[in-house]
């Protein structure tokens, strides 16, 4: 692989929006170094699809950071590493201040002390709160109704201030509902566990549950279920590319919201899932889920005019397709049953394992 551009620390590189935003560094020219835990990446994605440098490693260690910046001549930082659930955070705030804001600051307190001022961060619209009007552009309020989001409006604040300090120059970009797939089927979205929309309503789809619950149908929107902004993931790794290309030419920090513009209610998700994999999905109406507010649809004007950015993927069947195509790769029929002989203490058996294929 030849690199033309700098090299880039990438942190929770293994991730979904991560890895996705590697593979379009390195089709970029840029030559990746990916930190992640793994405590949610994907090892075999790093080594199979990416085959960038995997440091396996955590954002709270600042002696394993210091050797990273002192051997390698980095340019500037994007940080993916974050834990992400919003009920979690609920029920475990101290690991989201801990790792998402103190490892953040200690991330940020390596980068100052190696002379490295470029940096790339994951926030959220989910510091938004609910919002008094939508579309929402960043102007708008940031009141987070649950730890995840405080702990990522907390690292906008930070950031503001190692700004002023310390010269330290940041994009920030408040992601909605990122969704969807790599089109050409190599990375894909995989958590574990699952509570995704999307992923949930094509495992349905492939038949591995039962059915979807739909969290709320009285809610005051066209259909009553909650309408959100599905933001393809290839659009959301394009976005990076060009904020940090806005920070390499030495422009100033900035927040960007990175939505698609347009809201989809739960029920035409589900719609164009059944038109998409052609595959009946049971349908459960359930309770609303705690802290959901009714409609969430993001502004993109800011990027549009000072990015140049645009979605390319803004119809939720493209959306859809490419999710689709990932989780029959993945999930679908990427396992079979083979016979193997294998060990036991009394003597070789023939037993049924799922291999992949
Ligand atoms: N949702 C749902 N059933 C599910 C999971 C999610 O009805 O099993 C709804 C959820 O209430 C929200 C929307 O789908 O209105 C998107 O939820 P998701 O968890 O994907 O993303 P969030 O908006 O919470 O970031």
């Amino acid at each position: 692989m030849v690199f033309s551009q700098p090299t880039i620390l990438v942190t929770g590189g293994a991730g979904y929006i991560g890895s996705h935003v590697v593979k379009v560094l390195q089709q970029q020219g840029y030559r990746v170094l990916i930190l992640d835990n793994l405590v949610y990446g994907h090892r075999d994605v790093v080594e199979t699809v990416l085959q960038a440098k995997l440091i396996v490693g955590d954002i709270c260690d600042r002696k394993l950071l210091d050797r990273i910046f002192a051997i390698h001549d980095i340019k500037a930082v994007m940080h993916f590493a974050a834990y992400a659930y919003v009920g979690e955070s609920v029920r475990e705030p101290v690991k989201y201040y801990r790792n998402n804001v103190s490892g953040t600051v200690n991330l940020l307190e390596a980068m100052v002390a190696a002379n490295v001022n470029k940096f790339v961060f994951s926030s959220t619209c989910a510091t938004y709160g609910v919002p008094e009007t939508v579309p929402i552009s960043e102007a708008l309020p940031q009141n987070p109704i649950n730890p995840y989001g405080a702990s990522k409006l907390m690292v906008e604040r930070i950031l503001e201030d190692f700004d002023k300090a310390y010269g330290l120059k940041s994009v920030c970009f408040r992601y909605f509902n990122a969704a969807g797939a790599d089109p050409d089927g190599q990375l894909g979205e995989d958590h574990t566990p699952e509570t995704h929309l999307i992923p949930l309503v094509l495992q349905t789809a492939l038949g591995h549950r039962e059915s979807i619950s739909i969290f709320g149908t009285d809610y005051p929107t066209p259909d009553g279920t909650c309408v959100r902004d599905y933001i393809h993931v290839m659009d959301l790794a394009q976005a990076h590319i060009l904020g940090l290309e806005h920070l390499l030419e030495g422009k100033n920090s900035e927040t960007f919201n990175l939505g698609n513009g347009n809201g989809f209610s739960v029920r035409q998700v589900i719609d164009t899932a059944k038109q998409v994999t052609g595959q009946p999905i049971n349908v459960v109406e359930s309770d609303r889920r705690p802290g959901d507010p009714p409609i969430l649809v993001g502004s993109h004007a800011k990027a549009k005019a000072m990015l140049g950015w645009q979605p390319q993927f803004a119809e939720l069947k493209d959306i859809l397709t490419h999710a689709w195509q990932w989780h029959l790769k993945r999930h679908g029929y990427a396992f079979t049953v083979a016979t193997v002989q294998v060990a036991s203490s009394e003597s070789y058996q023939k037993e049924q394992i799922l291999v992949r294929g």
